[in-house]
């Protein structure tokens, strides 16, 4: 495997400038329904090699759904009322009203400081579970087009994707 790519500046320039290349192969992967395990594998062994306490983009970038399990979770862990996590940490959802969303800022989660999860043991599913890439049930090429924006913003991501670029043998400018 080539050297992975941790800088997040290197992380973004190349990952905006192949965001149309990302949407052709999610398409390509699509178009012949190729196999999520040999993605998942590799994907397993980039996560080894990314330390996530040096980015937090996901805790700066997403909208994480909370579930009135998870705000138990987080009152437990922070010795406080469901209602009052709820109240101070958690909003309706825009999309889905009926739904509740961690609070955050254009700094990003309520819950991050610096780059660390202040709620590390209790965060939800969709934070334990973040990038998708090496877990998860979905196939990659029927995978929304987030993913294209997620490889400027995620090295585990961005270097899973050209990783698997080379194992399937994709050419840039081949059609999907
Ligand atoms: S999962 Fe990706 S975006 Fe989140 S901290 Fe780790 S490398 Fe960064
Ligand atoms: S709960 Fe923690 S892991 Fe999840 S987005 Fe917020 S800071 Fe990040």
């Amino acid at each position: 495997m080539a050297g992975v790519v941790t800088d997040l500046a290197e992380v973004l320039r190349i990952g905006t400038a192949k965001a149309q290349e990302n949407r052709d192969f999610r398409r390509y992967l699509s178009a012949r329904h190729a196999r999520e395990t040999p993605f998942q594998i590799l994907a397993s062994g980039i996560e080894q090699q990314v330390d996530c306490t040096s980015c937090a983009n996901c805790c700066r970038h997403s909208v994480v759904p909370v579930s009135a399990e998870e705000m138990d979770a987080i009152a437990r862990y922070l010795e406080t009322t469901p209602e009052s996590v709820a109240r101070l940490y958690t909003a309706p959802d825009p999309d889905t009203p009926s739904r509740r969303i961690l609070r955050s800022s254009p700094e990003g989660c309520v819950f991050l400081d610096g780059n660390l999860c202040m709620i590390y043991d209790a965060r939800p599913k969709a934070c334990r579970e973040f990038p998708h890439v090496a877990v998860g049930s979905h196939t990659l090429g029927g995978r929304p087009a987030s993913l294209a924006r997620w490889a400027a913003l995620c090295p585990i991501v961005f270097n899973a994707i050209e990783e698997y670029k080379h194992l399937t043998g994709f050419h840039p400018h081949e059609k999907p």
